[in-house]
């Protein structure tokens, strides 16, 4: 494998979509983007690849002129960005992808299933809002009539159909079953484990899954100069005291991973005025669907206790919900074995951000390959990852594709 090529991929990748304020906003279906992904079509043709995109957008890169008919060996990511994000997130994984690929052409190598790269389409939504259109559209879980507007307005037919997609025949672009025998995904942490614990590689055990649950907290509104401390319905006060039930959900009763308060309105919100009514979030995540469960009927108990203690009224609804998912056993080892043949330590580890994969492991065997991310920032101008970690785990994801 050529790290320097693949290196130097990274930094012209990282030309497109530069924001003046820092950072990327390469958009998903924006100019930046198709510049990004033109480049892409263009290294791939420099080494005698080819390139298809399906009625989704979403660019594959493959030997021969057309996308192979039987089971292919799947590896990418995106290279849309968020707004003044990093230059790795999704990136990173593509290209890496490219250099495996020109890699295991030039040398002939013997992989199970042919191989073929993939860059998804909006993977993080931050135009078009609906994250993960690209893998939604393929595995047919894409519903394009509910999220085909931006936030100005503008259809997403016109930017579809320039990255050579197609809105009307959108259904077009779902796999049949069988078409990916394997889908490998690396892509950076995003998170501080690996680099806290100084391990260079870290094998993906799964996707956490999440629930969102809003609370609308209602006490009764009233004079903060002449209501007895003993006579109010504080809202803000309740809803404070749900917050701290919130963290410690995780943080000492360890029923899952990680949750979160990242929503709080006060209403009427005046320093003279008991508050009549506050509204918050509470967002969970882990990796066993079971516990999510558990957790978030633990957290409906705790409202109504304190609606209870504190005379207010509590409801709440849970307004998103999503699965956990697990990389595929055989892919796990196939990645281990990888990190063992090269000498690179490895462990493993859930994801706790969202990825492409877990839509794929509807329809395919998924593996995940994690390098580190500095002071585990991301979607961010910050994220960063040492070059010796890109190119040990585009290694470890050579070593997978020859293994998958
Ligand atoms: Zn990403």
């Amino acid at each position: 494998m050529n790290g320097t090529r693949m290196l130097a991929d990274l930094d012209e990748l990282a030309t497109y979509g530069v924001d003046p304020g820092g950072g990327l906003s390469r958009l998903g279906f924006t100019a930046e983007e198709d510049s990004a992904r033109r480049f892409l079509r263009e290294a791939a043709g420099r080494a005698g690849l080819g390139s298809t995109v399906d009625q989704a957008g979403n660019l594959f890169l493959h030997p021969g002129k057309a996308l192979p008919d039987d089971p292919v060996v799947l590896m990418g990511s995106h290279v849309d960005t968020v707004r003044r994000g990093g230059r790795f997130d999704g990136a990173y994984g593509v290209v890496a992808a490219l250099e495996v690929l020109r890699t295991l052409t030039e040398h002939d190598l013997p992989t199970r299933h042919a191989p073929v790269v993939v860059a998804f389409a909006n993977e993080e939504g931050a135009r078009f809002p609906c994250p993960f259109w690209g893998s939604l559209a393929v595995t047919g879980q894409l519903d394009a009539a509910a999220s085909t507007v931006d936030r100005a307005g503008h259809s997403i037919r016109e930017p579809l159909a320039r990255a050579g997609g197609d809105l009307d025949a959108i259904g077009d672009a779902v796999w049949p079953p069988g078409a990916v025998g394997a889908y490998l995904e690396l892509h950076i942490e995003q998170g501080p484990v690996l680099e806290s614990r100084g391990v260079p590689i870290g094998v993906v055990t799964g996707i956490v899954g999440r629930a969102i649950v809003e609370f609308d907290v209602r006490g009764r509104q009233n004079h903060a100069g002449t209501t007895p401390m003993d006579q109010r319905r504080d809202a803000l006060v309740a809803a404070a005291k749900l917050v701290l039930r919130i963290e410690a959900l995780s943080a000492e009763r360890n029923l899952c991973a990680v949750s979160t308060v990242g929503e709080l309105g006060v209403e009427p919100g005046q320093a003279n005025v008991v508050p009549g009514r506050a509204r918050l979030t509470a967002e969970i995540r882990d990796l066993d669907a079971a516990r999510l469960e558990v957790a978030e009927a633990v957290l409906r108990e705790e409202a109504a206790r304190i609606a209870r203690e504190t005379g207010v009224g509590i409801e709440c609804v849970t307004t998103m919900r999503s699965a956990p998912v697990r990389t595929a056993p055989p892919l796990r080892a196939a990645i281990e074995a990888a990190a063992a043949d090269l000498a690179l330590p490895a462990m493993a580890m859930p994801s706790g951000a969202g990825h492409d994969a877990q839509l794929i492991a509807a329809v395919a065997p998924v593996g995940m390959i994690f390098v580190p991310s500095r002071g585990g920032i991301s979607h961010a101008p910050e994220e960063y990852t040492a070059p010796t970690h890109l190119v040990a785990g585009a290694n470890v994801l050579l070593h997978a594709a020859l293994r998958a």
